[in-house]
């Protein structure tokens, strides 16, 4: 296992963050938050999805007052996941109106940049920590680019200027944004928040940059840091982006918590899309476990028919659907691997260095399905029902190799 970074350990309700544990999931709602009911549908199934932190925005007065109902609420239906709330310029009002808020909440997200203008940044910001101190709660300095201290950048931009050689433009952004993050961390310790109540992050958009900043910000501190590239996008190309620049920075021990910030599609407002997405980064690169995976051929023109691509993803659909019920009866599960092949070229092959797998067959082969178990062949499946049957298989593998005795 790669060793992480931080050695600094931060509580978020019953979640650890750095310090040596597993790489934390989170993900956003995108409700309003004075909707009780569909910000806790939202919540509820970001966390059966398995996003193990969930932030939501705490805009105005109406979301402030609707946190402790969500909390409840979420209570009253087993769910326990800790809630982030995520503050913009009123955060210190709001927590001083709403003490109820302010205790339900399991850490506050601050962003220096929009934390106040001008003089009034470093008493709200000082105000925001008061709150954490006094309600014992951890807090997020989470820097965006898109929202810099424009007072640090001002800073750093003359400091530049005055340099024989001045950095480009790109470079003191950057250099802003670590600034801005490592001073509002320093600051908030002065006013007595201790280290292992501040995670950090610092969000760009861009790949490179992103993987540069979080470079430098793991070799200049030991806090726990939040990871995540901003405004990744929609589709494929959020997905893209956001494994490209956390797989790089992941391998090297850097990140403690991630989020995929994917853009939802305009027809399609399922959120949990970025917890599956987060969940399959870490599992494909070996960090974490979650939930069985399938492995699939892409097909090639040896199979023309559509149905092992169906029965993958079926199968996948299944698996995922299964896990709370599985988790609790058959420890271990999550690190069941499961192929679905496209033919007998590479299926038997993929299939013997899987738990189970099927090979399905190709175009002009013998209509006959070999499966494989623990890399024997047991059975060969045939005619219409090969999909149920091979379900009915996998269960049975699973009962058998992960079930209680008695
Ligand atoms: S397993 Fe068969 S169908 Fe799948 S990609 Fe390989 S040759 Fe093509």
């Amino acid at each position: 296992m790669i060793a992480r970074n931080s050695t600094v350990a931060v509580q978020v309700g019953g979640v650890q963050i750095g310090g040596g544990a597993p790489i934390v999931v989170q993900s956003m709602t995108n409700t309003d938050t004075a909707d009780v009911s569909a910000t806790v549908r939202q919540v509820l199934a970001l966390a059966q999805a398995g996003s193990e932190l969930v932030r939501i925005t705490v805009n105005n007065e109406a979301a402030a007052a609707a946190v402790p109902r969500i909390r409840e609420q979420l209570h009253a239906k087993g769910c326990t996941v800790p809630l982030i709330g995520d503050f913009h310029f009123n955060g210190h009002k709001l927590l001083e109106k709403y003490p109820d808020c302010a205790a339900a909440l399991d850490k506050y997200r601050i962003n220096p940049g929009n934390v106040g203008r001008g003089s009034k940044r470093d008493p709200q910001f000082a105000q925001m920590i008061e709150f954490a101190c006094r309600y014992e709660k951890p807090v997020r300095i989470g820097v965006n680019w898109g929202s810099l201290d424009q007072a640090v950048l001002a800073r750093l931009l003359d400091d530049n200027a005055k340099r024989p050689q001045p950095e480009p433009l790109d470079a003191v952004v950057r250099e802003a944004v670590i600034t801005s993050a490592l001073e509002s961390a320093a600051k908030a310790m002065e006013l007595g928040l201790p280290k292992n109540r501040i995670v950090i992050s610092c969000k760009l958009s861009r790949v490179q940059d992103l993987i540069a900043v979080y470079q430098s910000l793991a070799a200049r501190c030991d806090h726990a840091l939040h990871l995540g590239l901003t405004e990744a996008g929609m589709g494929s190309k959020g997905i893209v982006a956001s494994t490209a620049a956390l797989a790089v920075l992941l391998q090297q021990g850097i990140g403690d918590t991630i989020r995929i910030s994917l853009t939802p599609e305009p027809t399609d407002n399922d959120r949990t899309r970025e917890v599956i997405v987060a969940q399959e980064i870490l599992q494909t690169m070996g960090l974490r476990t979650f939930l069985p995976l399938v492995t699939a051929c892409p097909g090639c023109g040896r199979t023309t028919s559509t149905y092992f691509q169906q029965l993958a993803q079926d199968i996948q659909s299944y698996l995922r659907q299964q896990m709370p019920e599985w988790k609790k009866r058959y420890p271990g599960v999550e690190g069941l691997q499961v192929a679905v092949m496209g033919c007998v070229v590479n299926g038997p092959g993929e299939s013997k260095h899987s738990h189970i797998g099927i090979s399905l067959p190709g175009t002009g082969e013998e209509p006959v399905a070999p499966v494989y178990e623990d890399g024997v062949k047991t059975v060969t499946l045939k005619g219409e029902r090969i999909a149920e049957e091979f379900q009915a298989l996998v269960e049975r593998y699973v009962e058998r190799r992960y079930g209680r005795p008695g």
